[in-house]
């Protein structure tokens, strides 16, 4: 058995804005998870205390959903809950292994109250594992800040390539980083990246950059100086990282961590897609192995490498659509996991 969530909230405690709520919320369960009549063991309604003036058990079956055992029970108040909110629990027999989707409808699509101080959400895993992707759709969705910490590794390589400083040259990085100016700024919720005040954000997605990146990023000195500047962001407003040690070193503390894996093959499909969409031709075979000598490099530097946190959640993308991926994500964190 399975246990698909939802959650709604009505404005006023009417009959109608009930019946309608009750008829969203099921209908988007059904039709997201393609469920059928005979999958459904029980529908089990929970409403908070400010509802009386009709029943969600009474309501899904005026909708038609008679088919299956309703309940329906008034949940406890939780200080900072949602007022006027509708939860249910549909449990239905359907395979472990299909991934059911959750739906949250009206405020319900918020993050509990007791959330929305500031928090921070962590996404770390290897290139290519759909966290950039991923973190851009929940970020616009929980309307928090999106911070892609690998773009300030790729300026300082910019930096290094522009001045001829080879990226594993201890000495020689170590100097630019007296007079390196990376910045970002956010213009219309998206991250923008400067490089001695230019805006780098497209240059540094060159395929040779990333490379480069990934050398400059093992020298303690550029560590340092970078986790610096995402805690100092981290801490003035809710955020999700995405990274290789965001869970593991820049934020410990952060309030949800995941970890994004996939084949190495899957990601470097996704990379060569992407890096052909911005018009640059590059050999599969050569991304490919690329992606597993970053891997090496990025996991096996002394100093703060690609690690997945003992607390952080483990998602394996390759066989997952970035739908679903968000999906999974935001189920975790609806329910405070
Ligand atoms: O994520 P992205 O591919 O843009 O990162 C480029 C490189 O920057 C990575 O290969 C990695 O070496 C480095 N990086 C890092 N720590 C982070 C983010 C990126 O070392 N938090």
């Amino acid at each position: 058995m399975q246990i698909i969530r939802g959650a709604t909230t009505i404005k006023k405690d009417e009959k109608n804005q009930i019946v309608y709520a009750v008829k969203d919320l099921l209908d988007e369960i059904f039709s997201l998870n393609n469920l059928k009549k005979e999958e459904t063991i029980g529908i089990v309604f929970s409403l908070t205390t400010d509802i009386h003036s009709f029943h969600p058990a009474k309501a899904a079956r005026v909708c038609g959903y008679d088919f299956a055992p309703l309940f329906a029970c008034v949940e406890p108040d939780i200080v900072g809950g949602l007022p006027l909110c509708i939860r249910v629990m549909v449990m239905v027999e359907v395979s472990p292994s299909r991934l059911v989707k959750h739906v949250y409808l009206e405020d319900a699509k918020m993050l509990r109250a007791d959330l929305s101080s500031i928090y921070n959400i962590a996404l770390d895993g290897p290139a290519g594992s759909g966290k950039s992707t991923v973190a851009k759709i929940l970020a616009k969705e929980y309307n928090i800040l999106y911070l892609d910490t690998g773009a300030m590794y790729r300026a300082c390589a910019l930096k290094a390539v522009r001045e001829n400083v080879a990226p594993q040259d201890s000495e020689g990085v170590k100097k630019l980083l007296e007079y390196l100016d990376v910045k970002v700024e956010y213009l219309d919720g998206a991250q923008h990246t400067y490089l001695d005040g230019e805006d780098v954000s497209d240059k540094i997605r060159a395929n040779e950059v990333s490379m480069a990146a990934s050398h400059i990023s093992a020298h303690p000195c550029v560590r340092i100086k970078m986790v610096e500047m995402q805690r100092v962001i981290a801490k003035q407003m809710s955020c999700i990282l995405d990274g290789r040690d965001i869970g593991s070193t820049v934020l410990p503390d952060a309030k949800f961590k995941f970890y994004l894996t996939a084949d190495s093959a899957i990601r470097a499909k996704r990379r060569y897609d992407e890096l052909l969409e911005r018009g640059q031709n590059v050999d599969f075979d050569k991304l490919h192995a690329e992606i597993v000598q970053r891997d090496k490099q990025d996991s096996e530097r002394e100093f703060s490498p690609l690690v997945c946190a003992n607390d952080a959640i483990v998602i394996d993308t390759s066989e997952m659509s970035i739908d679903e991926v968000v999906a999974k994500i935001k189920s975790y964190i609806q329910q405070g996991i």
